[in-house]
């Protein structure tokens, strides 16, 4: 109990309750209230004490205005970033991923996924490497694009990941954070080979034309604290998500679900999104990216969902394929980088936060 030993408030109790106690000795009746109350504050401190002592995952869904910044922190203290935003903006994503870091204690980032080559995910690499060491980077390998952008934000990339540790990763890796389980369900093209229980809403499933961008080479991953199970599969595309989920499900069924490519219907094929049945969607959507009605109502008619959260109103949706204003993060026409923050445990609950109003629900 040396946790308890340390703490002044409980001595402070612990020492006001014994005293209590001496000069209620001569009153038996005084005594046994005082030991009733003494019990009861003891209680209080230790119920107090276990939630302190709770150990989370905290996931940040920062703003980057219709790209990608998933910040999380592991019930270690590791910190774990998937994309950096944009460039530009006068460092407006930088800003807001070093923001988010800072207020969680986090004052570099261990490990760097960069789900694939483009101006939305790793725009921003070179901005936020200027604010913030960067340790690890994991990529899918070299761009499969040939624009000269793309082989720009690759070569950048490069440049910036030899400065620290770089892992070019394939189906079936793991990164090695302290009391998770991360592993890669796709990268630069293949899925997992993992087995999976067989996915009824496979039959008669419509695969879409190749995509040869390098949105179909995203880094999707699974993240596993205790019962808690988190899907990020980047900006992946339609064909790909299916090779993951039919004829079998390799994937499972998963808590919570980042809409993969910001809830555009390029990607989120039913046959993904209700096998993975999640409890809770967020969409990193940005006004007027992303968030398109097909997608959103994929989502939203997924079994067992109970909530879809959302990072901007999506113009596209409308009154009709958007959620109630008290679970979206950015309201129509704001700019102002409110995020949705996720706090998870080990047991399989956790709670959302809306930080623009500090909605929140525990699920
Ligand atoms: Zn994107």
């Amino acid at each position: 109990m040396e946790f308890f030993g340390s703490n002044s408030a409980f001595r402070q109790v612990h020492a006001v309750a014994q005293q209590a106690l001496r000069q209620a000795s001569h009153c038996v009746t005084i005594h046994l209230v005082t030991r009733l109350l003494l019990s009861l504050l003891l209680s209080e401190f230790l119920g107090l004490a276990s939630l302190q002592a709770a150990k989370t995952l905290d996931i940040h869904f920062i703003d980057v205005e219709g790209g990608q910044a998933t910040l999380m922190i592991t019930p270690a203290g590791e910190s774990l970033l998937v994309d950096t935003g944009w460039p530009g903006f006068e460092n407006r994503d930088a800003d807001r991923i070093v923001d988010a870091a800072r207020k969680a204690g986090v004052s570099k980032i261990d490990w760097l996924i960069i789900t694939h080559f483009h101006t939305d995910h790793v725009g921003g690499l070179k901005q936020l490497a200027a604010k913030i060491p960067i340790v690890n980077f994991v990529d899918h390998g070299k761009t499969v694009e040939t624009s000269t952008g793309t082989l720009n934000l690759y070569a950048g990339y490069e440049e910036l990941a030899a400065k620290g540790k770089r892992h070019t990763v394939k189906p079936g890796d793991k990164l090695p954070l302290k009391g998770l389980n991360i592993e890669v369900l796709a990268a630069h093209g293949n899925a997992t080979t993992r087995k999976g229980a067989p996915n009824s809403s496979c039959a008669g499933v419509e695969r879409k034309a190749p995509d040869p961008s390098d949105n179909a080479q995203s880094v999707g991953v699974l993240i596993t604290y205790g019962k808690f199970r988190f899907l990020d599969l980047g900006d992946l595309t339609w064909n790909k998500e299916l090779d993951l989920v039919c004829p079998e499900n390799r994937i499972g069924k998963v808590d919570v679900y980042l809409t993969t490519h910001h809830g555009m219907d390029s990607s989120g094929p039913p046959a993904l999104v209700h096998a993975i049945a999640p409890k809770v969607a967020v969409m990193n959507n940005g006004e007027k990216k992303g968030g398109s009605p097909a997608a959103w109502k994929v989502v939203k008619s997924s079994p067992g969902l109970q909530d879809l959260w959302q990072v901007h109103f999506a113009a596209a949706g409308g009154a009709d394929a958007n959620v109630d204003e008290k679970m979206i993060a950015n309201l129509m026409g704001q700019n102002t980088g409110h995020s949705i923050v996720l706090s998870a445990e080990n047991n399989g609950k956790f709670k959302v936060t809306n930080s623009r109003n500090g909605f929140s629900k525990s699920y």
